[in-house]
């Protein structure tokens, strides 16, 4: 296939407004899965994505497609076959890194628009993303087929937020069918083909690797110059490294061995790389021995939300350890750190793109690699200012140490820019500036909850200002334990700190001793409750009586430790701490 008969395009959308189902579509009018056969949205392959309904990962499958051309001068159809590659993004604002690389392998992008909801916020997003990386942007209305579908009123907002040509708009129904011819044809006529130089030493733009049991990393990588074939030596301009291709080929939509990948392909290759740390997602790969300039690669990611996730039995650090290092095989835009508390024992400090992020992390560990695993209170980055002009990121409230010596001058914690749209009688568009530490935690429940489930919401990254930050401890039997220090707005603490203690009183069973738990800043304490002591144990029911019934009742016993953690004399079990983190 030469360039002229290549398409590259990815299909994007608000959460829920088809995307999945519209590939599922397109793969089955080429034949390239069966209809009817599988599951719906067959791309989202991972167990978190069938259970929530939501793309996490990126996914990428080539079909092939006969399209009807009339020539000028015979007026004779000609139908030559197209290679198409079509990529399907996550709508989540957590993943949008994953969408603003997938635009980087494409020319163009179909943006999908539920005909009865509208532009919601991601809509905004991803069509700037796309905008901004100058594709080639094909409207497309989906769920023509719901009664409350409005597709002129769809059109208008296009038009109105995008300047989009309501005729260039394609009406579709990924649910009857309707429409869907027209979908293909207008990613052939509309889209240009992949640039690039077929004669010139291979170049490619890596996308995005992952770690495979038999095969070791697969790369997926999109092809700008030239030709790669199996047995070529390439290197990675990050590293210098060479490599030999043992394998490449094609997403179709399981791997598909071709032998060669020709310029404006979008394919797989396995070379000998041993770990995904050798893969580096946006290096440019090159054959061997040839100087080439390195394509721009992707903006670093930045972490918005870091955690702490500890073994739930603590014997288990090896085998998490195991299974954080495969995951962030699969999934390299979360940070790993050890870090060590005396709470919790050893354990990871974890950064992640976003709260949901996050809870997918931890739901995979627990899917895919069987780890039961205890997480800390999520906080956002703050930065620290001394006395002496230094400066500190904590992603880790433990670790701001107040007694250093140093004089803490200023905090500045990071914000966002929140954009919501309300569509209501007179539809809103807002636009915020809000700290990071607000919408990490429930505000999107909430702002869903009060407007009826109707408002949408998306943020990016802005600067950090300068804040009034406190670090609370929360100490059991006045021992603090690390683990649950926070750091928050000083105005708020009273409040969380309060809610924090209550919470705690409500999981930590009682025990036979008694057990005081207090919020404290510095050495002011704020908050503090009592349990009381537990007057009889689990066996004083069965006293001398029959033995099966108390090994029972031990076994029972032993169930419910099993995912406690003993913090000096108290046991807290795991709903403790996950409890905490809905506190806000
Ligand atoms: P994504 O989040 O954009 O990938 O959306 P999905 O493809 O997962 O679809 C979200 C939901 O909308 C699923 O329940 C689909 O069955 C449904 N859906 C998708 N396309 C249509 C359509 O054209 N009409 C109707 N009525 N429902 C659709
Ligand atoms: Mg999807």
């Amino acid at each position: 296939y030469p360039p002229e008969r290549i398409r590259n395009f990815s299909i994007i959308a608000h959460v829920d407004h088809g995307k999945s189902t519209l590939a599922d579509r397109l793969l089955e009018l080429t034949g390239t899965i069966q209809k009817g056969h599988g599951q719906p949205q067959y791309l989202d392959k991972l167990q978190v994505e069938r259970e929530r309904g939501i793309t996490v990962k990126a996914q990428t499958a080539t079909m092939f497609y006969k399209h009807a051309v009339e020539t000028s001068e015979s007026h004779v159809a000609d139908t030559p076959s197209y290679l198409l590659n079509l990529i399907d993004t996550p709508g989540h604002v957590d993943f949008s890194y994953e969408v603003s690389r997938s635009l980087a392998a494409c020319q163009g992008a179909l943006l999908v628009v539920d005909a009865a909801q509208g532009v919601q916020a991601q809509t905004i997003a991803n069509f700037y993303l796309a905008f901004e990386s100058n594709l080639s942007i094909i409207p497309v209305i989906n769920k023509i087929d719901q009664p409350t579908a409005d597709p002129d009123n769809v059109k208008a907002q296009l038009k109105r937020l995008f300047d989009i040509d309501p005729s260039e708009a394609l009406l579709t129904s990924a649910k009857t069918g309707q429409g869907l011819s027209q979908v293909l044809p207008a990613v052939i006529e509309r889209i240009p083909c992949p640039p690039g130089s077929c004669d010139s030493p291979v170049r490619m733009l890596l996308l995005d690797s992952y770690y495979d049991e038999y095969k070791g990393v697969i790369c997926h990588v999109a092809i700008v110059d030239g030709a790669m074939r199996k047995g070529d030596k390439i290197s990675s301009a990050a590293t210098g490294r060479t490599y030999e291709v043992f394998d490449v080929g094609i997403m179709h939509p399981e791997l598909t061995p071709t032998g060669v990948l020709y310029t404006g392909q979008v394919g797989y290759v396995i070379t000998g790389m041993r770990s995904t740390k050798e893969a580096r997602i946006g290096d440019t790969l090159h054959q061997a021995k040839s100087v080439v300039e390195a394509l721009p690669g992707f903006k670093p990611v930045r972490h918005m939300v870091f955690s702490g996730v500890y073994p739930a039995d603590g014997s288990d650090f090896e085998a998490l350890s195991h299974a954080i290092e495969k995951l962030t095989c699969n999934d390299a835009s979360v940070s790993v750190s050890k870090e060590t508390s005396t709470a919790l024992g050893m354990g990871f400090r974890c950064g992640f793109l976003g709260l949901l992020h996050m809870d997918v992390f931890h739901q995979r560990l627990e899917q895919e690699y069987g780890a039961q695993v205890i997480s800390t209170i999520p906080t956002v980055p703050y930065i620290f200012e001394y006395g002496d002009d230094s400066k500190v990121q904590i992603e880790n409230p433990a670790a701001l140490s107040l007694n250093t010596g140093k004089r803490i001058t200023a905090c500045w914690e990071p914000t966002v820019i929140a954009t919501i749209i309300i569509p209501s009688e007179h539809r809103a568009l807002l636009k915020y500036r809000l700290p990071l530490r607000e919408i990490i935690v429930d505000f999107y429940n909430e702002l869903k909850s009060i407007t009826s489930g109707y408002a949408t919401f998306d943020y990016e990254d802005s600067e950090y200002q300068k804040s009034d930050l406190v670090k609370m401890d929360i100490l059991l039997n006045g021992q603090p334990v690390d683990a649950m220090a926070t750091i928050i707005h000083n105005q708020k603490a009273q409040k969380v700190g309060r809610e924090l203690v209550d919470k705690l009183k409500k999981f930590i069973e009682r025990q036979m001793f008694e057990i005081t738990i207090q919020a404290a800043i510095g050495s002011k304490v704020i908050a503090r409750e009592t349990l009381s002591a537990m007057r009889k144990n689990v066996l004083a029911k069965c006293y001398g009586g029959d033995i099966t019934r108390k090994k029972k009742l031990l076994e029972k016993q032993k169930e419910g430790k099993k995912r406690m953690k003993r913090v000096g004399s108290v046991d807290i079990p795991q709903e403790a701490f996950h409890e905490l983190l809905k506190v806000s």
